[in-house]
């Protein structure tokens, strides 16, 4: 691969893969244009989380010092970080050629995956829906609150909400040119106007007990879909804090942009990797807001997540500054664990018609603040089990299509491990000898 200039702010500097063009490039389709945007993409992501990240912690170590993203890596209706790289594809649907590199909401997405995986390494191989879900919710997330560091963007979005943040707007709404493409092959896989849509009404269930895929309009445990019940409660969130800001104008959103982003970033650093992953990263944000802003947010923030069901009501009044006392060191966003890895748990092979068990990361961590997400009637649910959630992230991942399967594995009975879904597992020989599922990469 070429050198990379560099873009972004120090520890998270980005580049473009490829020659450098000239700076000409104002159409769409073109290298020059491509280049250009994602440079302009990847340092606004790049931009907002920087001011975030611990002292000494960068980019993965596999990534190096410079995230790079390339631009056209061939032909697919898709984009993915594989912890080395950002890889943007090109695909012509309906006559029309669609890069995905080309989308500024795609490409800060995929950021976000990166950054997330640089606070919370451990997500990476953690086997489990909502910690799939909450990367694919850091990505939206990322999007939008990049997207509402444009003073232009910030004046147009408070016109067209006329000041509700929560409403649909230019910013809720992802990626609307890649939602065409996919709209035009899976009419039923995107919103109707978009990707995905921030300002959304889903309200949590525990992804153990939802089916493995669904129509955009219903919820499912497969990570993008189940995201949006995080990424809707967090633009509430954002709402909430823009409306307790003294000017409620341009200059106020960019606060309330940043104490958000603040605390989230503080948030997923704490917060353990847990089946009830939603309800630990929610409350550590309460508890961030306590020790950073004097608990300042904390209507907006618990007023969010009880609305999404993402804190049960007992859940929400239960962080309280005596609680969240003997953690306060751990709630400012300064501590990064490194990689503490998860306790392994083992998947018998034939279930899938492999020759063979193979072990997965159970999201075993020990949950920090007593809460849970809500449960339909009244009060709390309780999460499923690490081993539970675990076998029922690995039977999404098969139905799904997802994992990559080497020949000497399979059997004659194998399923779903044919046909050309992007895969974003692989089994491997582990150092101990047995097979490990481990991930290849974020969409
Ligand atoms: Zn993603």
């Amino acid at each position: 691969m070429q050198p990379t200039p560099e873009f972004g702010l120090p520890p998270l500097r980005v580049g473009v893969a490829g020659p450098r063009p000239s700076q000409s490039g104002d159409q769409p389709g073109t290298v020059e244009f491509r280049y250009w945007t994602l440079a302009a993409a990847l340092s606004g992501a790049s931009a907002l989380w920087a001011p975030f990240m611990p002292e000494g912690v960068g980019w993965h170590s596999t990534v190096g010092d410079t995230l790079a993203a390339v631009p056209d890596a061939g032909d697919d209706l898709n984009a993915f970080y594989d912890r080395r790289h950002l890889n943007f594809f090109h695909h012509t649907v309906a006559g029309v050629t669609v890069y995905s590199g080309e989308s500024s909401d795609v490409s800060k997405h995929e950021c976000g995956h990166a950054v997330l995986d640089a606070l919370r390494p451990q997500l990476w191989d953690a086997a489990s829906a909502e910690s799939a879900a909450l990367h694919e919710a850091f990505g939206d997330i990322s999007a939008l609150l990049s997207a509402l560091q444009m003073e232009s963007l910030r004046v147009a979005v408070l016109t067209e909400t006329q000041g509700d943040l929560a409403r649909s707007s230019r910013v809720s709404r992802l990626a609307d040119q890649l939602a065409w493409a996919i709209r035009q092959v899976a009419p039923t896989a995107v919103e109707p106007d978009c990707l995905r849509n921030a300002a959304n009404n889903f309200f949590y269930r525990d992804p153990v007990t939802l089916p493995s895929r669904a129509p955009a309009a219903e919820l499912a445990s497969e990570p993008h879909s189940f995201a949006r019940v995080f990424s809707g409660a967090f633009l509430r969130a954002l709402a909430g804090i823009f409306r307790q800001q003294q000017n409620r104008d341009p200059g106020g959103l960019a606060e309330a942009v940043v104490i958000s982003a603040r605390l989230l970033a503080a948030a997923v650093l704490a917060a353990p990797v847990v089946p009830g992953y939603f309800a630990q990263v929610a409350a550590h944000m309460v508890a961030a807001d306590q020790e950073l802003f004097g608990g300042e947010h904390g209507p907006a923030l618990r007023s969010a997540f009880v609305a999404t069901g993402i804190l049960s009501t007992s859940g929400a009044v239960a962080v309280t500054p005596e609680t969240v006392a003997p953690h306060a060191a751990a709630m400012v966003g300064t501590v990064h664990d490194g990689d503490d890895t998860l306790t392994s748990i083992t998947i018998p092979g034939e279930r899938y018609g492999l020759t063979e068990a193979f072990s997965v990361r159970a999201p075993a961590h020990t949950p920090r603040f007593a809460v849970t997400s809500a449960a339909a009637d009244i009060g709390g649910v309780q999460p499923a089990g690490a081993e539970q959630a675990a076998a029922a992230f690995v039977e999404d991942l098969f139905r799904l299509g997802r994992v990559q399967v080497p020949e000497e594995h399979l059997t004659a009975a194998a399923v779903a491990v044919d046909g050309p879904t992007t895969k974003t597992h692989t089994l491997t020989r582990s150092d101990a000898g047995g097979l490990a599922l481990t991930r290849l990469c974020f969409l």
